[in-house]
């Protein structure tokens, strides 16, 4: 398949217009081709930031008007339409999206790097990264923030990753407590682009 027929395919499977042969054949475009697999995935995104408008909210006119220009059912294409008819609101939905990255690393870069527990002695720090060695024991709780995680050894308690990442466990890895990784940027990122998108229905 070609990169501009599976373009065509994403936006039908979107509107959920894809026949199960064509759905296979985008599937292996999509195994094999790095550029629209991200191509997809950042569709993907918008359109699912698209259909959590809060239409519920707006005004009865608004929500006339907007379930009046959707496009019937049948139509090929009918996502892109959508996006032709409603360019402010999809372009503002695509930078949103755009931002997101940039945003998040910004953020990331921006928190200060901490470690926290009661027994860091037997805990490797080395710049942002932190390893629990392997082999090692580890007791009580082990709190990082805006920092790399690898875990070798054990863990007597909770591991908590705050803006963070964490290197998948290692087979000689043991932690005793429960994982949580938190990502306070995108939760934060989130909550303004459905404010952002709130304010909009509101106003129009
Ligand atoms: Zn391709």
């Amino acid at each position: 398949m070609k990169c501009n027929v599976a373009v065509v395919y994403m936006h039908d499977h979107l509107d959920g217009d894809l026949a199960r042969e064509e759905m296979k054949q985008l599937q292996q475009h999509l195994s094999e081709c790095p550029s629209c697999y991200t191509r997809y995935e950042s569709l993907e995104r918008t359109d699912a930031l698209v259909r959590a408008l809060p239409i519920e909210k707006a005004p009865d006119d608004l929500s006339a008007r907007i379930m009046k220009s959707l496009p019937s059912r049948r139509r090929p294409a009918a996502w892109t339409s959508w996006v032709r008819r409603h360019p402010a609101v999809s372009a503002a939905a695509i930078f949103m999206v755009v931002m997101l990255s940039s945003f998040v690393s910004m953020w990331n870069q921006s928190q200060e790097f901490s470690v926290s527990g009661p027994d860091l002695e037997h805990v490797i720090i080395e710049g942002k990264n932190v390893i629990v060695p392997e082999g090692q024991k580890v007791s009580g709780n082990l709190t990082v923030v805006n920092g790399d995680v690898q875990v070798l050894g054990d863990l007597d308690g909770n591991l908590t990753v705050i803006d963070g990442h964490l290197t998948p466990l290692a087979s000689t890895a043991h932690i005793a407590g429960e994982i949580k990784t938190i990502d306070r940027a995108v939760d934060w990122f989130w909550y303004k682009v459905s404010s952002f998108f709130g304010t909009l229905a509101y106003g129009s």
